[in-house]
C-alpha cells in the first residue's frame, strides 16, 4: 500500500491509499476533489472508497464529485455521523475491522473534536513495517483538536486509545498545524529537551515549505503535550494533579492562545 498527501485548501492533507497489485486507490477525507482527480489520473487508479473520519466540510467536501467520478466507491463513515456525511454506505463502529490493499485496519472510535470522530489504524504487516493512524482532528503533529461537540473527558479517552498503539505508527493528521501546535507546546513545556530540538527541526522544515506530516506516535508521546496530561511536567504547569483537568485546563489554554 502506497499513501500519498495532497495538500488542499488552505492547510488540509488528503490521503490517497494506492493498491498497485490492483491499480485501485481510496482516500482519507477528501476535502476537496479535484487533487484526487489528478491523483488518480497520474497513478491510472481506480477509486473505491472513501474514508471520511468525521462530517466536516474540509473532510468530506470531496465525497459528492468523487461518487460522480466514480460511482462505485463505496463511503466509510462512523455510524454516529450518520445523516453528516455525503454518500456514506458504511457505518462503522469503535472495533470494527476493514481492509485495502493486503493491509488490516481497526476502527478506533475517538469522540472529543466532533461526538462522532473516528480514526483508521492500519496495523503493520511486516516487523521492519510501520503502522498508518489515519485520525482526522483528533490528534494533530503537536496538537490536538478542538472541542467542538464532545467534552475533554471523551477526548482523553479517545487520545489514550491512540496513546497505547505502538511507537512506531505514523500519524496521517488532516492539517498542517505542527508549527504552530509546537510554540504553545514550548510554552507549556519550555524544559522539554525532545521538544525544544523538534521545535527548531520544524521550524526548520516550514521555512522550506516542506510538509512536517506524517509525524510519528513516539515522537508525538515525547513532545506532544496533550499526549502528556498526566505527565509530572505537564500537570504542575496546568496546577492540578487529576488528569482530566489537566487536560481541560491545557485545551482551554490551547484555545486562548
Ligand atoms: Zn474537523
Ligand atoms: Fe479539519
Amino acid at each position: 500500500m502506497q499513501i500519498y498527501r495532497l495538500p488542499a485548501l488552505s492547510d488540509n492533507y488528503i490521503f490517497l491509499l494506492h493498491d498497485p497489485k490492483r491499480q485501485v486507490a481510496a482516500v482519507v477525507d477528501p476535502a476537496e476533489a479535484e487533487p484526487v482527480l489528478i491523483m488518480l489520473q497520474n497513478l491510472g487508479a481506480t477509486l473505491t472508497a472513501i474514508f471520511n473520519t468525521h462530517h466536516h466540510g474540509d473532510h468530506v467536501g470531496g465525497n459528492r464529485t468523487l461518487l460522480q467520478h466514480f460511482p462505485q466507491t463505496v463511503v466509510y463513515g462512523g455510524a454516529v455521523d450518520q445523516g453528516r456525511i455525503p454518500g456514506q454506505q458504511v457505518f462503522l463502529q469503535g472495533g470494527d475491522r476493514l481492509s485495502f490493499a493486503d493491509r488490516h485496519a481497526t476502527v478506533l472510535f475517538v469522540p472529543g473534536h466532533t461526538r462522532a470522530h473516528i480514526a483508521y489504524y492500519f496495523e503493520s504487516s511486516a516487523s521492519d513495517e510501520p503502522g498508518e493512524l489515519f485520525c482526522g482532528d483528533t490528534l494533530f503533529a503537536g496538537g490536538c483538536g478542538r472541542l467542538f461537540e464532545g467534552t475533554p473527558g471523551q477526548m482523553v479517552q479517545s487520545l489514550s486509545q491512540v496513546r497505547s498503539l505502538p511507537d512506531n505508527t505514523r500519524i496521517w493528521c488532516a492539517h498542517e498545524y505542527t508549527l504552530n501546535n509546537l510554540r504553545f507546546a514550548h510554552s507549556i513545556e519550555p524544559d522539554n529537551e525532545a521538544l525544544t530540538q523538534r521545535l527548531a527541526t520544524v521550524q526548520q522544515q516550514r521555512q522550506q515549505q516542506e510538509p512536517t506530516v506524517p509525524s510519528w506516535l513516539g515522537i508525538e508521546k515525547r513532545t506532544n503535550p496533550f499526549l502528556r496530561w498526566d505527565i509530572s511536567s505537564i500537570q504542575t504547569a496546568m496546577q492540578t494533579a487529576d488528569p482530566v483537568q489537566s487536560f481541560t485546563r491545557l485545551r482551554g489554554k490551547k484555545d486562548q492562545w
